[in-house]
């Protein structure tokens, strides 16, 4: 019996990984749940799954929590040392599906037991990659790729030899308003830049998706995570989202890794790995599908690419700036003080200020050094959005 973590339990990603470990609860003894907000989901799950623990991240949920858990047995905790002590208690796999960089530090410390660590939380590669992987190594952990695009890659991969790749090719959809004409994107509201035509995912990563900043993070998680250069990395527009990711090799074979548009593949993959199981998503018919559509992306369309590909070329500090920053520029987008396309100038320019602070390019040497950069890129990004509505 497999012993495992939920970190961010009451997620998408979260409730995609209940969902399988659900479907065969004698597989699985389940350790720690953790969640934020959501009490009711939280209880429900630790009660369903038989946790040993539940942490919600706020302490102000923590009575309710306890009242939700009465008479289980099983323990409730809260607040950030809660959600460490956590990810300190051994097993041998851990769902590291916090979002953003409260996801970082539970995920680095699970590292320490040797396990794996199935990594939803792309805030960690990105503003932390170098650290991330130092730390699996040193502890002789796993760390195993559970968004799409670097599961795909991750499997095309298997048994090959990673100095013959010559490219890797992440697939993005273009997000909901990639057949706007471009002069009508600064006018783009919540609304319509937060419904996606293929994914059903939560309102920010789909913003993200159509302004692309998601696709410039999993550029820049692709660099970190297998260790090929930016020039090596493309990314294409594949309306459909069949195909997740390809790897090209330098006797021309391209191998492409189609499936449903469900995130429970992905973590199946990284939940059974090294082997295969059967999983519930659905089969694809290619027959019915009869047409795979690729167009490069527009980089007037799309910004955040040319400004990701900078932040994988200068390493360093660079990924926490641009995560914090494109978070930042989010909230406003959201809360309405600054336009759809400013989003990547409040990135451009919080990088060029940070630059006039920091060496954007010296490594980082801890977590404390991450958060403390991460702190003043969204102090900067937020200073420019309020110089924008100026
Ligand atoms: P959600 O917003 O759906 O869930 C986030 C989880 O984190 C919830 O359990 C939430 O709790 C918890 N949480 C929120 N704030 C905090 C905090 N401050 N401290 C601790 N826990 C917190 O996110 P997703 O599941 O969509 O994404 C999770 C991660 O996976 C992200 O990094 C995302 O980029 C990445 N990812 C997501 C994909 C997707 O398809 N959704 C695909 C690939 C990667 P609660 O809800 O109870 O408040």
């Amino acid at each position: 019996m497999r012993s495992i973590s939920i970190f961010g339990a009451t997620g998408s990603i979260g409730q995609n990984t209940v969902d399988l470990i659900a479907r065969a609860p004698d597989a699985y003894r389940v350790v720690a749940l953790t969640g934020g907000a959501n009490i009711a989901q939280l209880a429900q799950d630790a009660i369903r799954l038989k946790a040993e623990i539940a942490v919600t991240a706020h302490d102000e949920h923590l009575d309710d929590l306890r009242a939700a858990l009465a008479g289980t047995g099983i323990t409730a905790t809260a607040g950030e040392a809660a959600l460490i002590e956590a990810a300190d208690r051994p097993v041998d796999w851990v769902m590291s599906a916090i979002v953003g960089a409260a996801g970082l530090a539970p995920g680095f410390r699970a590292l320490r037991h040797g396990g794996t660590l199935a990594l939803a939380n792309k805030e960690s590669l990105v503003t932390a990659g170098p650290l991330l992987l130092a730390e699996a190594q040193a502890h002789g952990a796993t760390i195993l790729p559970v968004d799409s695009e670097h599961s795909a890659v991750f499997q095309a991969l298997v048994g090959e030899d990673i100095a013959a790749v010559e490219r890797i090719i992440i697939t993005a959809s273009g997000g909901g308003l990639r057949d706007w004409p471009i002069a009508a994107l600064a006018s783009a509201t919540v609304a319509d830049a937060g419904a996606h035509p293929n994914w059903a995912m939560g309102q920010r990563i789909t913003i993200d998706s159509a302004s692309m900043f998601n696709k410039g993070m999993e550029l820049i998680e692709t660099r970190e995570f297998f260790g090929v250069t930016p020039a090596q990395i493309e990314t294409v527009i594949h309306p459909q989202s069949l195909i997740h990711a390809l790897v090209g090799f330098n006797d021309g074979a391209l191998m492409a890794h189609l499936g449903a548009p469900d995130m429970r593949h992905a973590i199946g993959y990284a939940l059974n790995w090294p082997d295969r199981r059967h999983l519930p998503v659905a089969r694809l018919d290619l027959a019915q599908i009869a047409t795979l559509e690729f167009r490069a992306p527009d980089p007037l369309r799309y910004p955040a690419l040319a400004i990701a590909r900078a932040v994988m070329e200068t390493r360093g500090r660079a990924g926490a700036v641009f995560n914090a920053a494109k978070e930042v520029a989010l909230d406003g987008f959201i809360a309405g003080r600054i336009g759809f396309m400013d989003m990547a100038a409040v990135v451009d320019r919080t990088l060029d200020e940070i630059t006039s602070q920091l060496c954007l390019s010296s490594s980082m040497s801890n977590l404390e050094d991450v958060l403390m950069t991460d702190h003043m890129s969204r102090q900067t990004a937020w200073a420019q959005i309020t110089k924008m509505e100026r």
